[in-house]
């Protein structure tokens, strides 16, 4: 089927800012806590009320924007998107429609082979959120927690630039990490904080034409929107195939099932009686704001990959895991600088670090990146060996104290003493007699075993190098005998 027929994919993304108070009244935007507790007569939508624009918010799309290369409009207009709905009380949400605060610009995906693909914007605009329904509570009836509404809600909505679900993964991974970099959304996509809307639509590869699209509507995950794609694209593709036609239609995924089920026959546009919210100014962003956004920019994920590359000499795909996010990138550079070893400090960063973050937050950890950037550069001076130094570091997950402090209180500094090493060594071989006759006689895989020995019996303290030298040593000396 596939090799016939593609996918083409569009998607509206939904980012919640992380203000700290409504696109348009004063209320907190805290997640959590009692129903209905953080609103008020603007965000309810009272009649008489007047919304004010949060300033905060408009300068978080424009860094969205300038992230994106697109261009911010010196002026664009609020409109009311008229429809009933439950969890919207005005009976209109106010959006952005003909004006939006800007046009154009572009992300780079890239695969896990390393190819990169542009994928166009349309549009970036600056709206509020609806409130949240709760069917599954209880049987008879449906509640409602208002808390949401009128959270800032930035909209990326992207050309029809995607062909796979893979790709559209891949997007969304790539806008979540840059809202995370730019520290204007949580990220947090089981709070809902990133959403978005899929339209897919088939066609036979080559053709030019697009076929007619269907959308499927609030995805939160991003394991689910890869499966929601896959299914809706083979669904249409089997329509077509046996001669039917796809009729423009708006769809929600089942998880449980693995299915999209229609939810409603597609509204156009007009349906929504756009029209200028005539409570709002126009938004009228100038050159000079555009240019103060523009300082506070941080670098950007594709800068720091770049960077990274070039200043630590690591493989890229090191670099693409520690530059997945910022506080991993930042909490990497402080070890890989005060360590010096960029290559050791990215094993261990990516390695012992991430089993640890993986039931953490990365700010939460108690080991400072400085403290790892020690143990690393003891064991790059052989002060320590790389299993001693997991002992260490679980104990410095544990306590947060420094390397060097356990490493002094716990006795775990490398054994270099040679005569020391020895007597083990000779120890172990008196022990197995039996086993070094057999090693004698060319059963050679043995010496693995005697390496072992010494390592447990030095509680892995003793240097490895040292051990195989002076084992093999001893075993040749044995040989003569
Ligand atoms: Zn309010």
């Amino acid at each position: 089927m596939l090799s016939e027929y593609e996918a083409v994919i569009g998607l509206e993304v939904h980012i919640q800012l992380k203000t700290d108070s409504k696109i348009f009244c004063g209320c907190s935007t805290a997640f959590g806590g009692e129903p209905n507790i953080r609103v008020c007569p603007v965000c309810l939508g009272m009649p008489g009320v007047l919304p004010k624009i949060n300033k905060r918010a408009v300068e978080f799309t424009i860094k969205m924007v300038l992230a994106t290369a697109g261009t911010v409009h010196q002026e664009s207009i609020f409109a009311r998107k008229n429809y009933f709905y439950p969890d919207l009380p005005k009976g209109y949400q106010i959006s952005q429609y003909e004006f939006p605060i800007a046009t154009g610009g572009a992300v780079i995906i890239k695969n896990k082979d390393g190819e990169q693909k542009r994928i166009r914007l349309s549009r970036i605009h600056l709206e509020e959120e609806a409130g949240k329904l709760f069917h599954d509570t209880d049987d008879r009836c449906s509640y409602i927690d208002l808390n949401r509404c009128g959270i800032p809600l930035v909209e990326i909505v992207t050309e029809p630039d995607l062909r796979s679900s893979e790709e559209a993964y891949l997007f969304l991974s790539k806008i979540k990490q840059i809202a995370e970099y730019l520290d204007i959304c949580t990220g947090n996509m089981e709070e809902g904080a990133i959403r978005c809307d899929i339209n897919i639509s088939v066609k036979s590869k080559g053709d030019k034409n697009y076929g007619t699209r269907r959308e499927i509507k609030n995805m939160n995950s991003l394991k689910f929107i890869k499966r929601a794609i896959d299914y809706e694209r083979d669904s249409q593709i089997q329509i077509i195939k046996s001669g039917g036609n796809i009729s423009q239609e708006t769809m929600l995924w089942d998880e449980k099932v693995g299915v999209t089920k229609l939810m409603r026959t597609k509204e156009e546009s007009e349906d929504y009686r756009y029209f200028p919210e005539p409570d709002l100014m126009r938004l009228e962003i100038t050159p000079e704001w555009i240019e103060r956004v523009r300082k506070t920019l941080p670098e950007l994920p594709d800068e720091k990959y770049r960077r990274f590359i070039r200043q630590y000499g690591i493989p890229a795909y090191d670099v693409g895991v520690l530059t997945s996010s910022r506080n991993l990138a930042d909490y990497f550079e402080v070890v890989a600088l005060v360590s010096k070893q960029p290559k050791l400090a990215s094993n261990w960063v990516m390695v012992e670090l991430m089993r640890e973050i993986k039931e953490t937050d990365i700010s939460r950890i108690k080991v400072r990146p400085e403290n790892l950037g020690t143990l690393i550069t003891m064991i790059a001076m052989g002060k320590i060996s790389s299993r001693s130094a997991k002992d260490v570091f679980a104990e410095m997950v544990r306590t947060g104290r420094n390397a060097e402090e356990i490493v002094k209180a716990e006795g775990l500094k490398q054994i270099s003493d040679k005569a020391k090493i020895e007597k083990v060594v000779k120890l172990v071989l008196d022990n197995n007699r039996v086993s070094v006759r057999k090693y004698l006689r060319g059963k050679e895989g043995l010496f693995g075993f005697f390496f072992g020995q010494v390592m447990r019996e030095t509680n892995g303290r003793a240097e490895p190098g040292l051990v195989n030298k002076i084992l093999m040593d001893e075993l040749n000396k044995r040989r003569g005998q």
